[in-house]
């Protein structure tokens, strides 16, 4: 044996290990917070809510609309409007991520609104698509609560919007922070004339989104454990260079501090914007 063999590396077997477990794609489901194995079926049942420890899984913006519309009949409005890259200096990254949220979500944009029947009421309801560049506002978003808002003046109607946002969308700059007081001044068009907003915060609901429109509701409803607030704890944390308190930004913390009106469970979602059309109703005619 020669010298330089005691140094010679190892050779490099493949070490072959037991695959593991993998959970079949399609069936299952691992629960972030329990970490309980759910089967999908029994979970879309269940409206996506764990069925062991009640968190609620995000929705697309269609699940949530089927969810709650009457018959899952909606006339979707205004589908056609599409971002375009309007600022020179994105370099064409915006348009990459809006072809990739285009393809993941199959929407044109991070809001899909509409008209259509809550517990026999006819409303207007947008919903947001977190998955759709973080359920960010920009332009069109913009526009389209605008209009929702407008179409519930022009028509007498409640106008429900349901968030799951991370906020304005950076790749707009200004013209995405421009929305917030263009949806907040339609939004009080609509309430001079005694129009009923219901916002509806999912998880998360912040920052730009959360500081205009989605926290003006005449009813604020909250889904459990969601993350609301304005800017992120990590943020404020470095800023106020302090510890927030245990729970901070979450839908119950909100609420007992008086931000929301109510936390409803997903099952009594529907049931309970139906309840306050129906009190707002009766309001009007006494
Ligand atoms: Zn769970």
């Amino acid at each position: 044996m020669h010298i330089s063999d005691w140094f010679s590396r190892k050779p490099k077997y493949a070490v072959l290990k037991p695959e593991k477990k993998e959970i079949p794609e399609g069936l299952w489901t691992r629960c972030p917070k329990c970490l309980e194995i759910l089967y999908n079926k029994e979970l879309e049942r269940n409206l996506k809510v764990c069925s062991k420890c009640g968190y609620h899984f995000k929705l697309g913006a269609w699940e949530r609309i089927y969810q709650i519309v009457d018959d899952k009949e909606f006339y979707e409005l205004d589908g056609n409007l599409e971002s375009v890259d309007a600022l020179p200096f994105n370099d064409g990254i915006y348009l990459d991520k809006l072809r990739e949220s285009k393809e993941g979500t199959g929407l044109n944009e991070a809001i899909v609104t509409g008209r259509g029947k809550i517990e026999g009421f006819d409303v207007f309801l947008g919903v947001f698509d977190f998955g759709f560049i973080g359920g960010s506002m920009a332009s069109v978003v913009g526009e389209k609560v605008t209009r929702l808002f407008e179409y519930g003046t022009r028509d007498g109607l409640p106008v429900i919007i349901v968030t799951a946002t991370g906020g304005a969308r950076m790749y707009e700059g200004m013209l995405s922070l421009m929305q917030m007081a263009k949806t907040n001044a339609a939004l009080s068009r609509y309430r001079k004339k005694g129009g009923l907003f219901i916002s509806v915060l999912s998880d998360p609901s912040t920052a730009g989104v959360m500081a205009s429109f989605a926290s003006q509701g005449d009813v604020i409803i909250a889904e459990p454990g969601a993350l609301i607030g304005f800017a992120g704890p990590r943020v404020i944390e470095q800023t106020i260079k302090q510890k927030l308190p245990e729970g901070f930004q979450s839908s119950e913390f909100v609420f007992q501090h008086g931000m929301v009106d109510m936390i409803v469970e997903r099952s009594k979602l529907k049931s309970t914007i139906g309840r306050i059309i129906r009190i707002w109703n009766k309001r009007l005619k006494n």
